[in-house]
């Protein structure tokens, strides 16, 4: 069994007060309990989620100092004395669901987000935006070793919750389904995902060069929110028969498109409600809704075989989304980005600067 030197400090970044900014600074590293492990995070994908925390702009209160970040790849260091089946050196995952009660009539079901216990990394306990982080022994993502650390980062929570989104719609090998977000984090990875999965995309987001990476990474169309004279013809024109995608993913961080998705979504589709812009409202008519017997859904995460074919996906070289790695030391610019909605893709940070 390898063994690791565990420095007494590490660099971190901290969220000091609701609002931001991130503070990068020395903080102690913590020793795992018994069912722990601590992982040296070396990249962490940046998902709007930490944006969401560092802002507070959620109706769910979060820890105060906090340390982001929930798609932390890097190396178990250590562990406590009742973890059998992970081994110091193995590869691991830190992802958003950190830790869960394991007892409850959700986690007995393996529905564990739902888990009204559930510890969620970078928001109620700390998260990767450090070097060393902790996690529950049982929820960590196990990664395979001919994995790339840097590249899969964002797979621990993009790409389980899109993957976990699109089973969710019900969608079968050769129907359509539109992504709407597609060009951010959760979009590309979905682009990707429903492309191995047998689906046709239809990419919906802003301006050319979304377009154009969506375009590559498998959209058979592309609907410019930002261009477009009637968005709603537009995506039911590109599907073969006009009446619209089998599915929809709402993946965007604006309220606008959870009041549009049920006027083009096909007759007995089903829209599923991934991103969670703040303070926003869903709105449907109900006689549509009805007559073309509609299903509205949310989809939150997924579970820890979710996680484990997630990763079988990217281990397979379905997955292949364009990122762009920065110190964690930049991760406030990071931010800027985002909110600017400038960012193609994902950003992935690295611990080592
Ligand atoms: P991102 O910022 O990378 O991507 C959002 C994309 O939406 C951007 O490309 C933006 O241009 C696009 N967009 C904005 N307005 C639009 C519109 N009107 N039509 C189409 N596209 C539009 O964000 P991300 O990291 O992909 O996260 C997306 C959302 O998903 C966030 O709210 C995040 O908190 C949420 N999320 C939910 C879960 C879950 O389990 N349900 C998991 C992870 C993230
Ligand atoms: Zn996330
Ligand atoms: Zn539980």
């Amino acid at each position: 069994m390898a063994k690791f030197e565990i420095p007494s400090e590490q660099w971190a970044q901290v969220v000091e007060k609701s609002g931001g900014p991130v503070v990068y600074k020395k903080i102690p590293v913590q020793k795992p309990g018994p069912d722990e492990v601590l992982i040296n995070i070396k990249y962490s994908g940046v998902c709007h989620t930490d944006l969401h925390a560092m802002m507070g702009d959620w109706p769910l209160a979060t820890k105060l100092h906090l340390v982001g970040g929930h798609e932390g790849a890097g190396v178990i260091v250590a562990k406590g004395d009742l973890v059998t089946d992970l081994e110091l050196g193995d590869y691991a995952g830190v992802k958003w669901l950190n830790g869960s009660c394991l007892a409850c009539s959700f986690c007995m079901q393996a529905d564990e987000p739902l888990c009204p216990h559930a510890l969620l990394s970078g928001y109620t306990v700390d998260g990767s935006f450090q070097q060393y982080a902790i996690a529950k022994a049982a929820h960590v993502a196990r990664i395979p070793k001919e994995c790339d650390l840097e590249a899969v980062a964002p797979v621990l929570c993009a790409g389980i919750t899109v993957y976990k989104g699109l089973k969710e719609s019900g969608a079968r090998p050769g129907q359509y389904v539109a992504i709407v977000g597609a060009g951010g984090g959760l979009g590309s990875m979905a682009i990707q995902y429903a492309s191995a999965m047998g689906l046709h995309v239809i990419a919906i987001d802003g301006g050319e060069e979304k377009g154009k990476s969506c375009r590559t990474l498998g959209a058979s169309a592309y609907v410019d929110f930002l261009n477009t004279s009637d968005l709603v013809q537009e995506v039911k024109n590109a599907t073969p028969d006009g009446l619209g995608p089998h599915a929809v993913l709402l993946l965007a961080v604006q309220e606008k498109p959870f009041q549009q998705a049920t006027e083009y979504v096909r007759s007995r589709g089903a829209v599923v409600c991934i991103g969670l812009p703040a303070k926003a409202y869903l709105k449907a008519p109900v006689f549509d809704t009805v007559v073309r017997m509609i299903t509205i859904k949310g989809s939150y995460v997924g579970n820890r075989q979710d996680t484990q074919e997630a990763l079988d996906f990217f281990q397979r070289g379905m997955i292949k989304v364009p990122i762009k790695t920065v110190g964690l030391s930049e991760l406030q610019d990071v931010y800027k980005m985002m909110e600017e909605g400038k960012i193609v893709g994902r950003y992935v940070v690295d611990t080592s600067r």
